[in-house]
């Protein structure tokens, strides 16, 4: 495994993580799961991601009791949260956003169902126009000062809210955000390669991308159509396929051009999806994710790619996607 620093934090994740979305208490119980988590972090995986939101809670206490029964060190692995979605179908409004109460009551709720101690990461799930971005800044300095959150984030937070964040807690002496997790993927580059460029420099601010393969359509599973057991077919996720898959031919054309130069490298579209993320020096870890062992198996291995993707290979794969979007 490769570590990389999240940003200019000390913290040192895996350069490839795990996370939980959709599979987790939907498509995986427990004892897959639990197969799962035991050969990421048996392979050096140090960062599981979670959310309150994820199949409204029952994602973190499916890794919570699984983290439990594996006792694995508390000081080998890293796992976090993220506030915002609420955990229900129809949160009442003191039960969803990033108001002081829900921040802090979102969190003691994520540590009982992951049962742990403290949440290494924290993350504000989206932005909330309806709370002072000074009330959630000082809400995750409490939780850090309380010893319940290590770092906190932002997750699809404008750059402008982001350098907000920043102004409020310089001038207040408190916490500042210390990363983000944006979407970040071939299909999806300008948020973190264009509007995020000013932050890295500014605040040394880390990412823990997620959906590396655009939830599956990178690895060219659905080039000729949507398999039946595939996430896309789950009840509940009819708007994922729709923002999937409803682009006309263009994304599967580009999937389909991509797949010739992993041919060629004699690896998997969805290793070389995976390694070309890592090929940003900004990007701290890739969140993968994965509803059965052989493509988290296969999925770990991408690293191997990583030495191989030499500038000409990067520059072949952006003549296929184009300019970022
Ligand atoms: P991906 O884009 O990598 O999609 C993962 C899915 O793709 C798998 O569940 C599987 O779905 C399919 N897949 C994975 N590997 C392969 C393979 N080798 N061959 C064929 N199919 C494969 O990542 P996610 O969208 O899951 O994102 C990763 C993590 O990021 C999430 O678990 C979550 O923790 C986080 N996240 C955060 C968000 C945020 O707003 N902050 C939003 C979304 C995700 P299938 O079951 O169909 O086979």
């Amino acid at each position: 495994m490769l570590y990389r620093r999240l940003g200019r934090s000390g913290l040192q994740l895996s350069a490839l993580s795990f996370g939980a979305w959709v599979t987790f208490g939907k498509q995986v119980g427990r004892s897959q799961a639990r197969d799962l988590l035991a050969l990421a972090h048996d392979r050096g995986v140090n960062f599981f991601d979670n959310a309150e939101t994820y199949n409204n809670g029952v994602a973190e206490q499916v890794m919570g009791d699984v983290l439990a029964d594996l006792r694995f060190p508390r000081d080998s692995y890293c796992v976090s949260s993220k506030v915002f979605f609420g955990a229900y179908d129809k949160p009442l409004p003191t039960q969803r956003g990033l108001s002081r109460k829900h921040v802090m009551e979102a969190c003691t709720q994520a540590l009982q169902r992951l049962r742990v101690d403290y949440l290494d990461l924290y993350f504000c799930h989206r932005p909330d126009p309806d709370t002072p971005i000074e009330e959630t800044v000082a809400a995750m300095d409490t939780l850090i000062r309380q010893g319940k959150v290590l770092y906190w984030g932002t997750s699809e937070w404008p750059a402008e809210a982001i350098h907000e964040a920043h102004r409020i807690a310089r001038e207040n002496h408190l916490y500042a955000p210390v990363m983000e997790q944006p979407e970040y993927n071939l299909l999806h580059r300008s948020r973190v390669e264009v509007e995020y460029a000013p932050l890295y420099a500014a605040y040394g601010m880390g990412t823990t991308i997620w959906s590396p393969l655009a939830s599956g359509l990178l690895s060219g599973k659905y080039n000729d159509g949507v398999p039946a057991d595939s996430r896309l077919t789950q009840p509940g996720y009819e708007w994922l396929r729709e923002s999937v898959l409803g682009h006309g031919s263009e994304r599967i054309d580009k999937v389909r051009a991509l797949q010739l130069i992993a041919d060629e490298l004699g690896v998997s579209m969805a290793q070389l999806a995976i390694a070309w993320c890592l090929l940003n020096e900004h990007v701290s870890t890739v969140m993968l994710g994965a509803s059965r062992r052989e493509q988290l198996e296969q999925n770990l291995a991408a690293l191997d790619l990583l030495p191989r993707l030499d500038a000409g290979i990067a520059r072949r794969i952006l003549q296929v996607v184009g300019a970022a979007d």
